[in-house]
């Protein structure tokens, strides 16, 4: 295969997408545990095909961006090497599992997460029917330990509670709870009840969500042959803060989940065992301690949980990406000091795709026209406060705090 086959999103590494700064490739990262011999190769891929930049996605997977079309044959090749690619786009597509990043090292995990996602994992790719489901259906596997997976998009969600697994589907309640032995089956069938149920519904959903507000859970419990046993809503709240010192490792936070192939390779020199991704923007470093945060930060990861910039999402913006009808984060870093605050208070969004996050923000600014529109409690498609405004009128905006 000499020439990418390029489509419009979700991105993998045999189906690119274009962007205003070349190519996008997305390694899926099983477990999201990268040794540092791997991190270094992929630093170095990144330099030699791409533009050096890497983006951390909201489900722990690495994004090379920049990527010249002309050497992507030599690249396939060299990610081969690595053991990340897959025999073809279908089987990549569909490895769409986060798992709880310190499952090892975290005395208040109910069961092995690395494990079953990996089960999960070969299971997806191993059954063809199952390459129908569309590109962002995604799978979590949750240790119930220190960082909850609870706000991280999955349609199906696989949480080790004592004794078991909880399986939940995005959308609502109840869920339902089976032995972990049984949890690759199960999960396997609500994917094929997904595709069995969703055309019978109209508009056709593209997600779980979707489908469980037209049918209801039971529904489609029923045609996985599960039962409902817990009636309480899944927990989707955030984790606690990642970024510092802990008892077993550190962990740093990226600028927009943006890394460079420097920062990469400062993050394999001081691995003492391998480094982990999280869909949280933070990278976390087993066995390491605190003496490493002063390295860590003049690299320039963030490494307070205090940080301003922690409390704002972005998405590239212009002119990285060509959909994009502002620029995003340089006013995300002047508008970050104006505010101290905990949680994602802020979110500029490029256009109306919301590809930073998928959720409300007391304050979303989204690019429209060419101007900037603002929005409170909400999402960029959800109704403006203000249309139409510069970056300036906005900083004039949050300086006087009155919106
Ligand atoms: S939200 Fe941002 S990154 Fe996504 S398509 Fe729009 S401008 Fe591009």
């Amino acid at each position: 295969m000499n020439q990418p086959l390029i489509r419009g999103w979700c991105p993998g590494v045999r189906r690119p997408m274009r962007s205003g700064d070349g190519l996008i490739l997305r390694l899926r990262i099983t477990g999201g545990r990268l040794v540092p011999e791997t991190a270094r190769a992929i630093a170095d891929i990144a330099l030699r095909h791409g533009n050096g930049e890497l983006d951390l996605g909201r489900r722990g997977g690495l994004q090379l961006r920049g990527v010249r079309e002309d050497g992507f044959a030599a690249l396939l090749a060299e990610v081969a090497t690595l053991g990340l690619l897959d025999a073809d786009a279908g089987a990549e597509a569909i490895r769409n599992v986060v798992a709880s990043p310190l499952s090892d090292l975290d005395e208040a995990a109910e069961g092995d997460a690395f494990g079953l996602a990996g089960q999960l994992e070969a299971a997806l790719v191993a059954e063809g029917s199952l390459r129908d489901l569309p590109a962002k259906f995604g799978f979590s596997v949750d240790d119930s330990g220190r960082i909850g997976l609870g706000a991280v998009p999955a349609d199906v969600r696989l949480k080790f509670v004592r004794g078991g697994v909880a399986i939940s589907l995005d959308g609502g309640a109840p869920t339902t709870r089976i032995q972990p032995g049984e949890a690759v089956g199960a999960v396997l069938r609500l994917a094929r009840a997904f595709l069995d149920l969703a055309p019978t519904v109209d508009p056709q959903p593209r997600r779980m969500a979707a489908l469980v507000g037209h049918i209801g859970v039971e529904a489609v419990f029923a045609a996985a042959g599960l039962e409902p046993t817990d009636g309480a809503s899944p927990d989707r709240s955030e984790p606690p803060p990642l970024v510092g010192a802990f008892p077993a490792h550190v962990g740093v936070a990226l600028p927009f989940g943006r890394l460079s192939a420097g920062q990469l390779r400062t993050l394999a020199d001081l691995a003492a065992s391998d480094i982990r991704l999280t869909p949280f923007r933070a990278v976390l470093l087993p066995g390491v301690s605190a003496d490493a945060l002063p390295r860590l930060s003049e690299a320039g990861f963030i490494t307070r949980f205090d940080d301003p910039l922690l409390a704002v999402a972005a998405c590239p913006g212009a002119p990285a990406c060509g959909s994009a009808e502002i620029e995003t984060r340089s006013l995300a870093r002047r508008l970050a000091a104006l505010k101290a605050a905990r949680g994602v208070w802020l979110h500029i969004s490029g256009c109306e795709k919301s590809c930073a996050s998928s959720v409300a923000h007391a304050v979303t600014l989204v690019g429209r026209d060419g101007g900037v529109d603002v929005v409170l409690d909400g999402g960029p498609t959800d109704p403006p406060r203000h249309t139409g405004l510069s970056p300036e009128a906005i900083e004039s905006l949050f300086r006087s705090g009155t919106f």
